[in-house]
């Protein structure tokens, strides 16, 4: 695309507060013997936004103009990844630095190692390029920025910076080939507002309905990773807010009920857990937002005439068929899916209290995040606050106390031990 070089704006860093030292030294180190090899070395996309706006970035990424074979031989601990592209990460402890080589967008017609697909959309994107290049092949304007640690200068090839004061988020050149090119950019937008609270250019959310369609041909894996970078950095809650009320709730969370207050609810959770850096999974932000299906196919599945279901046995139809379907869009990697089983099996344990497995649901390893659903599902009142207090006190309780607790329940519980041993004697059955 670019016959000639595009036309920069070269900026002093210092006088927009942009620093070394603010920099992580790694990142640095990468940069220096870059340059030093005689190549083109930058800080760009997140991390110079993140500085731009005063805050600390969370990771710093390197573009170069050295291939990832020559960054590898460069760099003693470093190794290749990536799929769609090669980068190279570069290992400095137990931290790397990610270093990407330049890019460019190459038109579907255009030879090289590429690949598009008939409808627009971008499968690889391997095409080596200058710096410009790079810089229009990104996808937001306040993500292109580069920033050069040795010249004291940030580079701005598409009108970044005015973007950046302006706290606009704006496509790289038409934002509707842009999104038809990678639908993934609107989640990536969503992400941004959310958590930089910038404002969309319109010509985002212009075709939101059809750019929303459009994710269902993007492999449900990428978007299992997006879905953690829209709900596991910190931003669930207002990422939800945005989700929930576009087209892009309709075709990734069919089932997610937008004004559920028990997702809401665990969206805060999550943002509190993250900021005091607590440890998150997807597994239980997913179990909240498929947890209406679960119930409601279980209730369907004990209705359906003709076929006598156990409840036990409808609960697990019912959690595997809830989870497919959510996986028809979204990969479900099966750790958390398992998870999410766990969680919902526990939750009727929690609820029926029967004496024989209280010790065991204790020992659960599942046990906590479990509590910390019912305490959700209390908080919005479809659970008795009592229960859970009775699940805290026996969570911290010695030995003695814990079995006058349970001693307590038989013969007061409903579906105490008196029912199930005259169904089952002598046999130990794990599920009632
Ligand atoms: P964060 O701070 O949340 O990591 P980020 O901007 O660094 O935000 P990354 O996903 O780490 O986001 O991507 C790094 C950079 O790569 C982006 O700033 C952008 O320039 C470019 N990029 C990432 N994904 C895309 C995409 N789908 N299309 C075009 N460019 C992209
Ligand atoms: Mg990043």
């Amino acid at each position: 695309m670019n016959a000639h070089p595009a036309a920069v704006t070269k900026l002093n860093a210092k006088a927009l507060n942009v620093t070394r030292d603010r920099v992580d030294p790694n990142a640095l180190d990468v940069v220096r013997r870059l340059r030093d090899a005689g190549f083109q070395a930058l800080l760009v996309g997140g991390c110079v936004r993140d500085l731009l706006l005063g805050a600390s970035p969370k990771d710093f990424d390197v573009a170069t103009d050295a291939t990832p074979e020559q960054v590898r031989r460069l760099f003693r601990r470093s190794r290749m990844v990536g799929r769609r592209f090669k980068i190279a990460h570069v290992h400095y402890g137990r931290e790397f630095v990610e270093v990407s080589t330049f890019r460019k967008l190459l038109a579907a017609n255009e030879k090289g190692d590429h690949a598009a697909h008939p409808n627009g959309l971008i499968l690889r994107d391997n095409a080596y390029g200058t710096l410009d290049e790079d810089a229009f092949r990104r996808d937001f304007t306040v993500n292109a920025l580069y920033y050069d640690p040795h010249g004291g200068e940030i580079l701005d090839f598409v009108g970044g910076i005015d973007d950046i004061e302006r706290h606009c988020l704006r496509c790289i050149g038409n934002p509707r080939e842009r999104l038809r090119e990678d639908p993934v950019r609107l989640l990536r937008a969503m992400r941004f507002q959310a958590k930089l609270g910038f404002a969309l250019d319109a010509g985002i959310t212009r075709d939101e309905r059809l750019t929303a369609e459009r994710l269902t041909a993007i492999p449900p894996a990428r978007l299992f990773e997006e879905f953690v970078k829209l709900f596991l950095t910190g931003h669930a809650a207002d990422a939800w807010r945005i989700v929930k009320t576009s087209r892009v709730r309709n075709v990734l969370f069919p089932t997610a009920p937008p004004d559920s207050p028990l997702i809401l609810l665990a969206m805060d959770s999550t943002d509190r857990r993250v900021g005091e850096n607590k440890p998150v999974t997807p597994g239980f932000l997913l179990a909240v937002m498929l947890w209406e299906d679960y119930r409601s196919r279980i209730e369907e599945l004990m209705a359906s005439r003709g076929t006598k279901r156990k409840p036990r046995e409808a609960a697990l139809v019912a959690a595997h068929e809830t989870v497919a379907a959510q996986r028809a869009t979204i990969a479900i990697p099966r750790r958390f899916s398992n998870f999410i089983h766990d969680i919902w099996h526990l939750q009727e344990r929690l609820e029926s209290r029967r004496p024989k497995q209280v010790h065991r649901t204790l020992s659960h390893l599942r046990f906590r995040a479990a509590y910390d659903f019912l305490l959700l599902r209390a908080e919005i009142g479809t659970v008795n606050r009592d229960l859970v207090r009775w699940w805290e006190e026996i969570q911290d309780a010695d030995t003695e106390r814990r079995d006058a607790m349970v001693n307590a329940l038989r013969g007061s519980a409903p579906g105490g031990t008196r029912r199930r041993r005259r169904r089952r004697r002598g046999h130990r059955q794990d599920d009632g």
